[in-house]
């Protein structure tokens, strides 16, 4: 419920016996009905009870569900490089006393334009020799590994947070970033403008995935929210949290800082869904009521 449209769809089902009453009669909504690529998009099934099992993927991908608001909701990352066209989902529903139903449909991932910024930073930071390449690729390759474990219980509840209270909007996701006039990957968090020693609060509840220093990322903390879904406090000043510390929504997990490569004091602010890079701004604007 990001309060875009969204459009319920019908289940298209295959009864393999019988035909259902109206009632039983599952339905699958997605919200936003039309996402965009870098959002984090969300699908209700309506209709199945909370002890239903239901499975099912997009574009060959899974999606992960729990129980939510009288059936089932899974979130869907769209990455920041995501092709936009027409996605293939499927649903399937397995239920006590009901015919096994499977839903199919399309869901078309529409364009967004990302504007282009252009930094100029110390030479050092950039052309990196090769021990420093070589530690910016193992922690990146960690990261990765972090962000491909999929815990298997929702430790997120409700509606999001800001990480920084007293900054304004996160800005320059998906900026498409030309450094001292090379082309680099896409930005993939939201920097939060802040002075030095601001808190930094966890967006939700989440247990403390990584704490580190990275070169890139500086002083780090990496947030697991459960069921694929990754926050992450780049540039942080202090940490306040110790690995595998369950953290509550608006916890403090550290302070705002520069440390990494970092022009100035700002918290970067990532999310990750099933490793796709989605905007933050669309994981805060999510309404889930609990
Ligand atoms: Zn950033």
């Amino acid at each position: 419920m990001s309060g875009a449209p969204s459009s319920a769809v019908a289940l298209a089902l295959l009864l393999l016996t019988g035909s259902p009453s109206f009632a039983e009669w599952a339905s699958v909504t997605w919200h936003p009905a039309k996402p965009r690529h870098g959002d984090v998009a969300w699908v209700h099934v309506k209709n199945v009870s909370e002890s239903a099992t239901v499975e099912g993927s997009v574009d060959g991908r899974p999606l992960t569900f729990f129980p939510y608001g009288g059936g089932h909701a899974a979130l869907f990352g769209i990455d920041i490089d995501a092709k936009p066209g027409s996605y293939a989902w499927r649903v399937g529903v397995v239920e006590k006393e009901r015919e096994p139903q499977t839903a199919y449909g399309t869901l078309k991932i529409q364009r967004r334009e990302f504007s282009v910024e252009r930094l100029t930073l110390p030479k050092g930071l950039v052309d990196l020799d090769p021990e420093a390449e070589r530690r910016a690729n193992d922690e990146s390759k960690l990261l990765a590994t972090v962000y491909r474990t999929i815990t298997p219980e929702r430790l997120w509840r409700g509606k999001f947070t800001k990480p920084v209270g007293a900054a304004g909007e996160g800005t320059g996701f998906g900026a498409r970033r030309v450094i001292n006039g090379q082309p680099r990957s896409p930005h993939g968090g939201a920097d939060y403008s802040a002075p030095t020693g601001t808190p930094v609060v966890a967006v939700n509840g989440g247990r403390v995935a990584l704490v580190g220093d990275f070169f890139f990322p500086g002083r780090l903390v990496v947030l697991d929210h459960g069921l694929g879904l990754y926050t992450l406090y780049f540039h942080l000043d202090t940490i306040a949290v110790a690995e595998a510390q369950r953290v509550e929504r608006g916890q403090p997990v550290g302070t705002v800082g520069a440390t990494g490569r970092a022009t100035g004091p700002h918290l970067h602010f990532g999310a990750l869904m099933r490793s796709a890079r989605v905007d933050p701004a669309t994981l805060l604007g999510l309404a889930f009521l609990d």
